[in-house]
């Protein structure tokens, strides 16, 4: 029966030798201290759906705090972080492999969308606290008994039909963070909700279940749910699940975005191979994308709702990107086509890479921007144009932007001939060189 499966002969041929002692390793420490531990979570799942986990939970019945410290100095850990609080511990290994160390719990929901109260439990609690049945497993890592399934809820025959199934008729209701997670879930494993789960969804959406849910909490689920690289698959969910209203005020009206969220990321892809070491927020981009043919007065209560980062910058990207076409077509030099970008964030250029892909213009323009005019050092700076005489003060930047767009247009490249020019410009005296 599910429940004592033994699965290991699918770790030992799932998981490399490495990775199992670590957690033979885990087992005996904690059997050391009398304390039964358990693989739960993600990785379990990842397990049977024969995906390489990359974090491991370890929920553990008993004192995490001693388990997490022994596992620490055994494992040679190169990072550590006990939260006391929460009775949880982060350790990295040697080899880079991430164990996260959690008390079992027992937790209350006081109403719905609010916070648990949790309290410390056992592995029955703890897997009854869940989202999904798939995600309700765990794996006994004490010795007498590694590699024992437990299944309460049968999220192995879930996994194999395919269907994301709560664990109660209340899971929606105390938590709606996990209707997102459900789509995320969906979307990357190309799972549905089991029927009740669906019934439910609708009565939770009935009882208006986003509402009371912090704006932090739901645009937590809803920036990773934009940062999926099967973002363009989760948009028929959105709609049979009834969940566009959470990003607009109705369902996009064409069957156009998932080419649009498509070619967003072939944007972003080809940006990060040419600066793997800048960092860009993926999900903005996403977002522009999906609100780019919505009113701005529309969204304006998810902005000022979610904590998203720099809505300044992402209004005033919504509102450049329409007359971007006109405005680049009159542009003649180099240097006006780049102050136009320089006026659009990174997030919004490649959004308007995606949008005008047809536009030869628009798309060259933007990508000699990013990879090269964006980038050029600047040839005199302040200090230097005070060392040939200018005064600090306004006109000074007035130097600086005039020498900034000769670079831009090809008249000047190197120190040099930029005095020249900045002399023939009536800027420097002649008698200067
Ligand atoms: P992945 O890391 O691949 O996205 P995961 O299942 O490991 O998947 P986590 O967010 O790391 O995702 O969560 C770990 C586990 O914690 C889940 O498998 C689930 O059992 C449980 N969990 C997380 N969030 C919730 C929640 N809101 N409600 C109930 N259980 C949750």
């Amino acid at each position: 029966e599910a429940d004592s499966a033994n699965l290991l002969p699918l770790l030992e041929n799932q998981w490399g030798a490495a990775r199992l002692e670590h957690l033979r390793q885990i087992g005996r420490i904690a059997q050391q201290l009398g304390t039964p531990a358990y693989l739960v979570g993600g990785a379990v799942r990842d397990l049977f759906l024969k995906r390489d986990a990359p974090d491991l939970d370890v929920a553990v019945e008993g004192d995490t705090r001693a388990l997490a410290e022994a596992c620490k100095a055994q494992i040679h850990s190169t990072h550590y972080q006990f939260h006391a609080q929460f009775g949880t511990a982060i350790l990295e290994s040697s080899q880079g492999m991430a164990l996260d160390l959690a008390q079992c719990r027992l937790e209350h929901y006081p109403a719905p969308a609010a916070l648990p109260e949790v309290r410390p439990g056992n592995i029955q609690t703890d897997l009854a606290r869940r989202d999904f049945t798939v995600n309700a497993m765990a794996i006994r890592l004490n010795p007498q008994q590694f590699g024992i399934l437990l299944d309460p809820y049968d999220g192995q025959a879930d996994l194999q039909a395919g269907l994301l199934r709560t664990l109660h008729s209340r899971s929606f209701l105390d938590d709606p963070t996990r209707i997102l997670r459900g789509l995320r879930f969906a979307t990357r494993f190309q799972m549905d909700l089991a029927p009740e789960s669906h019934q439910q969804l609708k009565q939770a959406l009935q009882a208006d279940i986003f509402t009371p849910l912090s704006g932090a909490r739901l645009w937590r689920e809803l920036r990773y749910l934009l940062e999926l690289e099967a973002l363009p698959s989760a948009l028929p969910l959105l709609s049979a699940w009834k969940l566009w209203f959470l990003l607009r005020p109705k369902p996009p009206a064409s069957s156009t975005l998932p080419t649009l969220l498509q070619r967003g990321h072939e944007q972003i892809q080809w940006l990060q191979a040419q600066f793997p070491d800048e960092p860009l927020d993926v999900f903005i981009p996403m977002l522009i994308l999906i609100w780019q043919d919505v009113r701005l007065s529309d969204i304006q209560h998810c902005l000022d709702r979610w904590p998203v980062p720099d809505r300044g910058r992402l209004l005033a990207d919504l509102r450049a990107l329409p007359g971007l076409p006109e405005t680049l077509l009159k542009a003649k030099h180099p240097s006006q086509k780049a102050n136009i970008w320089q006026g659009v964030s990174v997030a919004g250029i490649l959004a308007a890479m995606a949008i005008y892909a047809d536009n030869a213009t628009i798309v060259d323009s933007a990508r000699l921007y990013l990879q090269v005019q964006k980038h050029l050092p600047s040839l005199l700076n302040g200090q230097e144009l005070q060392t040939l005489g200018l005064k600090a003060g306004p006109s000074l930047g007035k130097t600086l932007k005039l020498l900034r767009e000769a670079q831009l247009n090809g008249e000047i490249s190197n120190k040099e001939n930029a005095q020249q020019w900045l002399i023939k410009q009536g800027i420097l005296p002649p008698n200067l060189l």
